[in-house]
């Protein structure tokens, strides 16, 4: 049994001798017959428990080259159902079909379906290429806290089909839904987990709530966002009329992957299946931790590597998703990173890939880590720009909570808001205090103040400016927003930010209650005319190409900051035929600023007086030459 060490199943050679390069893995369907293939290289045996209708069967499977099992059953095994049991010196391991594309409720069983079957028109002959990522405005949104609140108007509440509704109304009559969100002029909807998550009973669904952190099965949508759990069809073809219906509005729809952790990996179907190959872990068996959730998958290992690629592969060119915002990139690596970025653009220029590129304490060296500190070497990339939310918003941690930003009260980072105003790709100077530059270019930063991590804004802003009044609460948060859409880089903001989106203080409600989670529309009512002035700067944002410069050379070219007494800042944008002059108020006061006369008022609370204006507190006022 020598051969099956772990130093021989952590090494290089097991790689080199096993890994199987064919796109056969899991189940090839048709009407005659269905091939099942799973790579088990360490088994010494495997057998795949079949039930069809009534029928069950343990049926021995044949060993073939590179670790692959296989075994044919002939006739037609639609909606038939099977689980791997894979032997081990005497041990039996059950394990789902990694590959799996559909399931039993509550990833019991993996069922064989005919995908053919559930072939749509995508819709994405609705989109214009996106030339720049610079163009996209993210608004991230979870499937349950979209439609679940009682005044949502949807009919579908918590359910992936609430995307596929028209017409929905608040309480007030007012647009909701997918109506509301295309009216505020975002183009890229960026969904919480949707593949199946472990953490929700699909068969209980209002006993728990969760963000949905913790795959299972990688392959197939959750089953507690489907109409009918036990019909193994429902899942997939629900979540393509979703997206369907977002790309007939001519939004895109970007899918959160943890490819970093699972649910568990001593259940998971990689651990059963080959144990101590896909997780991460030294050669005296001590498990890499991360990700802080007890497991770390290993991207740097060929299978592994190879599972990602068919995985995000299966989710664009089967459900027709438009990019991928990895949680914890940082735990990947940047081969695999890049190789997932290189298909995903063969497949569809217009996609998307970024993440979080925190360095996380993972058993790869820092230089090999898809972090943001080696963003040169993934510059197809973008990164969550923790700067921006440190600086403008202010601290996110617990021992930050009291700590405040530029539009919270600690005006003194005009600098540190000058440099983010040009996407961090340009070093600052100010009073002998210089900020160096972060990324080379503006589609590597995704700009934003809220997630669905940490306290939503208006939460942290009650937390440390509890005196304030609501009125000044919402300025501030307004003024946020805006500065993320006035940045070069890539805008982002979380589902309700807009209306003031608030969870009642709590900063970690990954499985609080749908109470705390849901979107709550009567805010949408209570808030409209705000709503108003940031649909007009995401409209103007999209209006002006000078907003969404794409290279590192243009912001040096095109755009001009500076720091003003009280902490202002002038934000000029100029090319040929434009000019556009910003002035940005963060404090409490009205602030003066001299204006050029020829400059026509376009955004923003102001008195305009001969040759200056009055910007109102928390303002960015913006004019231009036409
Ligand atoms: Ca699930």
């Amino acid at each position: 049994m020598g051969k099956f060490e772990l130093e021989y199943i952590k090494s290089q050679e097991f790689d080199d001798v096993y890994a199987y390069e064919g796109m056969d893995l899991g189940c090839t369907y048709s009407k005659v017959k269905s091939v099942l293939k799973v790579w088990a290289p360490t088994a010494d045996r495997m057998v795949c428990h079949v039930e069809k209708q009534s029928k069950e069967e343990s049926l021995d499977m044949t060993k073939e080259d590179r670790g692959v099992w296989s075994l044919i059953l002939e006739g037609d095994y639609e909606l038939a159902s099977y689980v791997y049991l894979a032997y081990f010196e005497g041990e039996i391991h059950e394990a789902t079909d990694p590959y799996g594309v559909s399931s039993t409720p509550n990833h019991k069983r993996t069922v064989i379906v005919d995908m053919e079957k559930t072939c749509i028109d995508n819709n994405k002959a609705h989109l214009t290429p996106l030339e720049s990522y610079t163009d996209a405005i993210i608004y991230e949104l979870h499937v349950r806290d979209f439609s679940v609140d009682q005044q949502s108007g949807m009919m579908n509440k918590g359910q992936f089909l609430a995307f596929t509704e028209k017409n929905t109304v608040t309480e007030a009559l007012l647009p909701s839904g997918l109506d509301y969100i295309e009216s505020l002029g975002i183009t890229h909807i960026q969904l919480l987990p949707v593949y199946d998550y472990g953490s929700v009973d699909e068969l209980n669904i209002k006993a728990s709530y969760n963000w949905g952190y913790d795959p299972v099965q990688y392959n197939l949508p959750e089953g507690s966002y489907s109409s009918d759990v036990h019909n193994p069809y429902a899942r997939i073809e629900e979540l393509k009329k979703a997206i369907a219906a977002i790309h007939h509005r001519g939004l895109r729809v970007i899918m959160d992957v943890v490819y970093n952790h699972m649910f568990d990996r001593e259940g998971s179907a990689f651990e059963k299946l080959v144990p101590h190959y896909y997780f991460r872990s030294d050669l005296e068996g001590n498990d890499s931790n991360g990700s802080f959730c007890g497991n770390d998958l290993d991207s740097t290992r060929a299978m592994m590597r190879q599972f990602l690629l068919r995985s995000t592969k299966l989710w664009i060119e089967e459900y027709g998703f438009d990019g991928f915002r990895f949680d914890l990139m940082g735990i990947l690596d940047i081969d695999t990173m890049n190789a997932i970025y290189e298909q995903t653009k063969s497949i569809d220029a217009s996609g998307m890939i970024y993440g979080e590129g925190w360095n996380m304490p993972t058993m790869i060296s820092d230089d090999y880590k898809a972090t943001m500190m080696n963003h040169e070497k993934m510059p197809g990339i973008g990164f969550f720009n923790d700067i921006f939310r440190e600086k403008i918003k202010g601290g996110t941690l617990e021992d930050k909570f009291e700590n405040q930003g530029y539009a919270s009260s600690r005006v003194e980072n005009s600098l540190e808001a000058k440099h983010l105003l040009y996407g961090t790709v340009k070093e600052v100077e100010q009073d002998g205090r210089n900020i160096e530059k972060y990324f080379n270019h503006p589609e590597q930063t995704v700009n934003y103040v809220e997630c669905h991590d940490n306290h939503t804004v208006w939460d942290k802003l009650s937390l440390v400016l509890p005196e304030e009044s609501e009125e000044i609460r919402q300025l501030r948060e307004q003024f946020m927003t805006k500065l993320v859409l006035m940045s070069q880089g890539i805008p982002f903001i979380h589902a309700g930010q807009e209306f003031y989106r608030t969870k009642g203080g709590d900063h970690n409600s990954y499985k609080s209650s749908e109470e705390i989670n849901k979107i709550d529309w009567s805010r949408k009512d209570q808030y409209s005319e705000d709503i108003e002035v940031i649909a007009a700067y995401i409209d103007f944002r999209k209006q002006e190409p000078l907003l969404r410069l794409k290279t590192e050379e243009l912001v040096r070219e095109c755009c001009f900051i500076d720091v003003l007494e009280n902490h202002t800042l002038v934000y000029r944008l100029q090319n040929q035929e434009t000019w556009i002059e910003m002035y940005i108020n963060p404090t409490l006061e009205d602030q003066c600023f001299s204006v050029k006369e020829q400059l026509t008022y376009r955004l923003g609370r102001v008195e305009i007086k001969e040759n200056e204006v009055i910007v109102k507190p928390l303002e960015i006022a913006i004019f231009k030459n036409s």
